[in-house]
């Protein structure tokens, strides 16, 4: 058990800055690599050309909307209940779980925030918070627009490879041979150490693109049930009293237009809601 929690805090710990490396990263082969290769200023022409100022434009949007959600997810963390009043008592189903503690009233008592959340959904080791209803519309936005950077570099990265290095994408079995082939290329000296550097992202950017695009349609058709991934984990699904569209305006609050493009407080938190924290609870 002690074991197992180690493992969890450490994951706490290098998941953090496994983002910011893989961030820093993506900034620089876009900067350094991708854009003066794929768009390069030829003399006579400004050195602004539409498509490298477009492109610029795309990839530092989604990026800087990518980064203000996951420092807003930090910012506004999950609603916590530590407060005299509130007892955390298991409740009689609360199973020996690593990370967290069934409380009696529905709340929760994660063992790595080391606090009683209200509305639990799942500790993110990312982010090193817990996501709950507070920072749940930050999470959303920080998950889509992950997804859209990594897919986009992906494009871009397949692109450069292209220009590059002669490499053809028009064979769809291209991109299964590829890492193989370049692994083994690199170790008999045939390929650069860059190459094989460009091919293992282009399988990084594609795997943590469609897991965050899953994992956002999941937590939009939860929100949208009224459900939390807690509730889900327990088998205790309850059909919400709510509809669907006062489930996702409770989360992404009357302004989620604005939420939608740039990382802003959609909604006030209510003072109703402080005074009466039951309102909050499962
Ligand atoms: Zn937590």
């Amino acid at each position: 058990m002690l074991a197992r929690m180690l493992r969890l805090r450490l994951l706490n710990a290098v998941a953090p800055a496994y983002f910011f490396t893989a961030t820093a990263v993506t900034f620089i082969l876009h900067f350094g690599f991708f854009l003066p290769t794929i768009f390069p200023s030829s003399g006579s022409e400004s050195p602004l050309k539409g498509s490298t100022v477009l492109h610029t434009s795309v990839f530092l949007f989604m990026m800087l909307n990518a980064l203000g959600n996951y420092i807003m997810t930090i910012r506004y963390p999950a609603e916590s209940a530590n407060d005299p009043m509130v007892i955390p008592v298991c409740s009689p189903d609360c199973s020996d779980r690593i990370d967290a503690h069934y409380l009696l009233n529905g709340r929760h008592f994660c063992k790595l925030c080391k606090k009683v959340i209200l509305k639990r959904d799942h500790h993110c080791f990312f982010t090193g918070n817990c996501i709950g209803n507070r920072n749940m519309r930050y999470f959303i936005m920080f998950c889509i627009y992950t997804s859209c950077t990594c897919l986009y570099s992906l494009v871009l990265g397949v692109a450069f490879l292209t220009v590059e290095y002669d490499i053809s994408f028009e064979n769809p079995l291209t991109f299964l041979t590829l890492l193989p082939l370049s692994t083994g290329y690199f170790f008999i000296g045939g390929v650069s150490g860059l190459q094989l550097f460009l091919v293992i992202m282009l399988y990084v950017w594609l795997g943590i693109g469609l897991v965050c695009a899953g994992f956002c349609c999941q937590q939009v058709l939860l929100v949208a049930r009224g459900q939390t991934w807690c509730q889900l984990q327990r088998g205790t699904l309850v059909q919400s009293r709510s509809p669907w569209r006062s489930n996702l305006r409770d989360v992404f609050g009357t302004r989620w237009g604005l939420g939608l493009v740039w990382p802003v407080r959609t909604v006030e938190t209510s003072a109703e809601a402080h005074a009466n924290p039951k309102a909050h609870t499962e």
